[in-house]
């Protein structure tokens, strides 16, 4: 294979790679690419949405985030 296509070949590579970390990162572990199960809690008095993702696998939450309803 020549030089171009394998410099070709790792940046096609390279890019697959953000994109699937960028897709876990979404909505799969990070640790073990499960999918994540989402939990939306709303806070009457505040209105705010809490998410929470958390892997059944890891026994992990992986990420928390408020939304505000307003
Ligand atoms: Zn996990």
């Amino acid at each position: 294979m020549s030089h171009i296509k394998e410099n070709i070949k790792t940046a096609v590579l390279e890019r697959l790679e953000q994109i699937r970390t960028f897709l876990r990162s979404i909505n799969q572990c990070a640790l073990c690419a499960e999918p994540l199960t989402l939990i939306h809690e709303i806070d009457g008095e505040t209105s705010l949405v809490k998410e929470t993702a958390y892997c059944s696998q890891c026994n992990l939450t992986v990420r928390e985030k408020d939304h505000s309803l307003h």
